[in-house]
């Protein structure tokens, strides 16, 4: 499998960095960069501020808005409310904030979409999956099933507001659920990050959360927002390609950057909620849609779908585009993609 080592990776910050200088002619306005650590990836914020507010001000309210999101949905801390939901699962509906109740209701649309191909409350498949890993041992049938019968999405309400309770509440039907918004919620956050820039007054923005990103407006001189990924060639080599986004999201979900190795295979850590296992085939799936949540969903949902049934469901969308890179048995893997997506590729890198 070495020849195939067709990775595709995102590599924004460094197309940015390529061309943000090299623009033809006349040199470019270059925009206010930063970089931090946040939700345990990479969080990458460019922006072009406003007459009379400062690049970094701005940067650091779309951070801020970051950190709002991991707070109220990481699964890491135990006092977010989206653990506080899992806590309760089976028992009393949590009061959540309508962010947290807004990207559980977009996750379950995307459940629906995709016939469960996506599911938010994956997590305890998802954590069976990541112990075999750490005991790299395969998990048995019995213990594959167990998790499995934890796994519905359609086992989630949503409780209105009432005079006495002000916010939304959120129950999940049985004991032993847990959502999971690593599908969804990178996504999410790069759009709130957005919400928040454009609050601030920004027309011109990029954010990237890890594979997650939005690009808002175009640079000044009205071109595109370059963001660089990484696809194969027919040899499987690794070949870079730069995507021209104005407005619009994308997002990559793919096995080569996380993933588990149990007994000398490598194992995804995206899962099919209908089989219970780890997808094998889809090496990696890049997603161009209207907004980062529902490009991120997307992204996923797709890696489970496979290429037929996930290209017919990207058909029935208005405004989403994917390109998907899947294995083979022999020889280098195929890329599919739908019939929008190379209007996306900029002109140099096809
Ligand atoms: P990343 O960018 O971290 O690779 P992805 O968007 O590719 O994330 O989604 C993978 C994550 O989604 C997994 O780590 C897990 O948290 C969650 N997940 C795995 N399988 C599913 C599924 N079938 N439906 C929804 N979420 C899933
Ligand atoms: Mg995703």
């Amino acid at each position: 499998m070495a020849r195939s080592r067709f990775i595709l990776l995102i590599v924004a910050l460094k197309a940015l960095g390529v061309y943000a200088g090299c623009s033809r002619g006349k040199p470019r306005l270059q925009p206010y960069k930063e970089t931090r650590q946040l939700m345990g990836i990479e969080v990458a914020v460019s922006v072009y501020p406003p007459e009379g507010v400062s690049g970094r001000d701005a940067a650091d309210k779309a951070f801020a808005a970051i950190e709002r999101v991991d707070r109220e949905m990481s699964d890491y801390r135990t006092d977010s409310e989206v653990s506080k939901i899992s806590a309760n699962a089976g028992g009393a509906p949590v009061p959540v904030s309508a962010e947290v109740r807004n990207v559980i209701v977009r996750a379950a649309y995307f459940s629906r979409l995709s016939g469960g191909a996506f599911d938010v409350t994956i997590r305890p498949l998802v954590k069976l999956w990541q112990t075999a890993g750490v005991d790299n041992k395969l998990p048995s049938e019995e213990a594959i099933a167990k998790a499995k019968a934890l796994v519905d999405w359609r086992q989630i309400s949503v409780l209105n507001w009432t005079e006495t309770e002000p916010s939304d509440s959120i129950k999940l039907g049985k004991a032993g659920m847990e959502l999971e918004l690593g599908g969804i919620g990178k996504g999410f956050a790069a759009d709130a990050a957005i919400a928040a820039l454009r609050e601030a007054g920004v027309k011109s923005a990029l954010v990237a959360a890890a594979g997650d990103m939005y690009a808002l407006g175009s640079h000044p001189d009205g071109s595109p927002w370059l963001v660089g990924i990484q696809s194969p060639d027919s040899e499987g080599e690794s070949l870079p390609q730069t995507l021209s986004l104005t407005d619009m999201a994308v997002s990559t979900s793919g096995d080569y950057r996380r993933y588990v190795e149990i007994e000398g295979r490598r194992y995804s850590h995206i899962i099919d909620p209908h089989t219970g296992r780890p997808v094998a085939r889809m090496a990696s799936v890049t997603v161009v849609a209207p907004n980062a949540t529902d490009a991120d969903a997307l992204a996923t949902a797709l890696s489970v779908l496979g290429p037929d049934k996930g290209m017919e469901l990207v058909r029935e969308l208005r405004n989403v585009q994917a390109m998907m890179i899947v294995r083979q048995d022999s020889g280098p893997p195929s890329v599919v993609m739908s019939d929008g997506f190379k209007a996306f590729i900029t002109p140099e890198s096809k």
